[in-house]
């Protein structure tokens, strides 16, 4: 049977589309026809003159034709007070639009961290908000309260971008009705129950808090570079990007694009601290352990980590 999809663009710089782009094994052409989805509109690459588009809408809002998935790629724009006329479609808001079709939807994905939370534009100028979440907060632009027609609450996929895995994996678990377990998030279990950290490879210069304090060496940057590893939730270091690499694989922090405050209101290249102490530990870690254990770790260090060489 068809799976009939709708991909609406909010506000967002489109990065989650052009990640979906890059997905490999499938690539975009071969999951839509593996998993039988035909594609309503995507505004990248969908080729209908504007009466055809209305007509399509028009049948999905009446009910005339069915709306198997809704994917919503940006934060929903609210301004200038509240009238949402920043972001219009067809003469009207744009988020009139998406929350008509969200109550026609079978199941609604939130495509990134703008979809999600809110990200770049939430508390600014355009009122922005996530679908069903506000940062941290949930209810969102659709409310607390809102479930699609099978049940569900927004499957929230953040990241900026989305990783075009997850997003594929996702589509494809609808399609095929498997089971789908939402953290607290509303995300995937499955791809957003694990941290960034978890597959670095820096991982054993963090156990033994072997620290850089500038770009370009093999230590682990939680401490002073700002990376957010232990505190975002995402596969990057399991599914790797373009299936070859992470930022912290090559020495970049990670900016934890996954987290609802995403983008944090603080330099992504430092370490908060208070007296050398982060001030958000690892996700889970009480500070009264990292204290005990952060000195007993630097000082059982191995030479081949300290020098940064390992040589057998
Ligand atoms: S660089 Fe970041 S992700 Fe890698 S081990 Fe250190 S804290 Fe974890
Ligand atoms: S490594 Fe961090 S900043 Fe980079 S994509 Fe993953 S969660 Fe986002």
């Amino acid at each position: 049977m068809t799976v009939r999809l709708y991909w609406i663009q909010c506000g967002g710089c489109g990065g989650d589309t052009w990640s979906l782009f890059n997905a490999e094994t499938p690539d975009v052409i071969e999951l839509l026809n593996l998993l039988n989805i035909e594609l309503l509109w995507h505004p990248s690459i969908s080729n209908k003159s504007i009466r055809a588009q209305e007509q399509t809408i028009e049948g999905l809002l009446s009910g005339e034709e069915k709306l198997d998935i809704l994917c919503v790629e940006g934060s929903i724009i609210r301004g200038p007070g509240g009238t949402g006329m920043y972001d219009e479609a067809y003469g009207a808001p744009k988020k009139n639009l998406v929350a008509s079709l969200a109550k026609q939807a079978r199941h609604v994905l939130a495509v990134g961290t703008c979809a999600s939370f809110g990200g770049i534009g939430a508390d600014g100028e355009i009122e922005a908000t996530g679908m069903q979440f506000h940062k941290w907060s949930r209810g969102g632009f659709l409310g607390e309260d809102f479930r699609s027609k099978s049940g569900r609450p927004v499957i929230n996929l953040p990241g900026c971008p989305c990783h075009c895995d997850i997003l594929a994996g996702t589509l494809a678990a609808l399609v095929t009705g498997q089971e789908m377990e939402l953290t607290g998030h509303n995300t995937p279990l499955e791809w957003y129950g694990m941290m960034v950290h978890q597959g670095c490879t820096r991982n054993e210069y963090h156990e033994f808090r072997v620290e850089e304090k500038q770009f370009g060496e093999k230590g682990c940057m939680f401490f002073h570079l700002g990376c957010h590893g232990p505190l975002a939730t995402g596969p990057c270091n399991k599914r790797l990007w373009n299936r070859r690499s992470s930022k912290t694989r090559v020495g970049v922090p990670c900016f934890g694009c996954t987290r609802p405050d995403f983008p944090q209101q603080y330099s992504f290249f430092e370490t908060r601290n208070i007296e050398g102490i982060p001030i958000e530990l690892p996700d889970g870690v009480s500070r009264a352990h990292y204290l005990a254990y952060k000195g007993m770790a630097a000082a059982a260090a191995p030479e081949r980590l300290k020098t940064r060489k390992t040589e057998i």
